[in-house]
C-alpha cells in the first residue's frame, strides 16, 4: 500500500565552507567571552579581520556608540549606510552631524538600483503593499553588494532591544560573513552611560518618542512601556529590517543561530 504520510523534512545541507565559518564564529565568541565591547571591537578590527571588516550603521538612536568606538580605533574603517530613500530627514541630518563630530573618513552611502525601484516600486508605496519586497529591493540587495570586499561586519544589535533578539551571540556566521555584535549584552543603562560619558549627540527624533528609528513609512513613536522596537513595522509581524539575510534572502523575524 502506498504510504501517504508526509515525508520527513529534508536534512539541512551545509557546505564545508559554511560549517567552517560557523565553527570560526563559535571559536571567536569563546575567545572573546567576558571582554568589553571596545576590546572585542579593537581586536576584531586590528587582528581578527584587519582591513576586511566594516560597520553597518542605520544612524539610528543608539548608533553613535559604535560609530564613536570605531572612529577612535580607525576612522578609515568602512561605515556602510543604506540610504533607502525612505529615511526621515532627521536621520540624514544626524548622519552628517556624527560623521563630522567623530571625523569618520570612509562613509559608504549605498542606495537601491534606480532601475529596481522603478520596476518594483514605481509609486513609492511598496512598503505598504509588500514590505518584504520593499526591504529586499532597498536594503538586502544593496547590502549584499556593499559587503563584497569584506569578510566581517559589525552590527549594533542588542539582546535588550526585542524579545526576538534574546539569543543574540557576540559572533555569528551568516552566508559567507562573520557578524560581530559587540553590544549584544549592553542594556539601555549602558548605552545611556556611554552617551553621557562621551557627550554624544542624540538622534533628533528620540525626544519625540522614537527609541528606534528606521525608514519613515515603517516607524512610529511608541507609548511609554512599549517594547523599544514596537514602533517598527507596527502593523506587521516583520521584526528584522532587511540587512539580516540567509542565502542572500532577507530574514523578517528572529535569525537562525549561526
Ligand atoms: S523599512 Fe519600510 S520603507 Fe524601508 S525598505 Fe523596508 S519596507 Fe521599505
Amino acid at each position: 500500500m502506498r504510504d501517504l504520510r508526509p515525508a520527513p523534512p529534508a536534512a539541512p545541507f551545509e557546505t564545508n565552507a559554511r560549517l567552517e565559518l560557523a565553527e570560526r564564529a563559535r571559536a571567536l565568541a569563546a575567545h572573546h567571552a567576558g571582554q568589553g565591547a571596545e576590546e572585542v571591537l579593537r581586536t576584531a578590527m586590528t587582528e581578527d579581520f584587519p582591513g576586511r571588516i566594516g560597520l553597518v550603521s542605520s544612524f539610528g538612536t543608539e548608533a553613535a556608540v559604535l560609530l564613536h568606538m570605531v572612529s577612535r580605533i580607525d576612522p578609515y574603517t568602512p561605515v556602510i549606510f543604506l540610504d533607502t530613500w525612505k529615511h526621515f530627514p532627521e536621520t540624514l541630518a544626524y548622519r552628517d552631524t556624527l560623521v563630522e563630530a567623530f571625523g569618520l573618513c570612509n562613509i559608504q552611502t549605498v542606495t537601491p538600483r534606480p532601475a529596481s525601484v522603478k520596476a518594483d516600486d514605481p509609486a513609492g508605496d511598496l512598503h505598504a503593499r509588500n514590505p518584504d519586497l520593499c526591504c529586499h529591493v532597498r536594503k538586502t540587495l544593496p547590502m549584499l553588494a556593499s559587503l563584497r570586499a569584506l569578510d566581517a561586519w559589525i552590527t549594533g544589535r542588542k539582546r535588550h532591544q526585542a524579545s526576538t533578539r534574546q539569543g543574540l551571540s557576540l559572533f555569528e556566521a551568516q552566508d559567507r560573513w562573520i557578524k560581530l555584535n559587540p553590544l549584544a549584552d549592553w542594556t539601555p543603562d549602558d548605552v545611556a552611560a556611554y552617551f553621557e560619558t562621551h557627550d554624544l549627540p542624540r538622534h533628533p527624533l528620540e525626544a519625540q518618542g522614537y527609541p528606534s528609528v528606521g525608514c519613515a513609512p515603517c516607524t512610529r513613536a511608541v507609548a511609554p512601556g512599549e517594547d523599544a522596537r514596537a514602533g517598527r513595522w507596527a502593523e506587521s509581524d516583520k521584526t528584522e529590517c532587511g540587512i539580516h539575510f540567509v542565502d542572500g534572502k532577507m530574514v523578517r523575524g528572529p535569525l537562525p543561530k549561526g
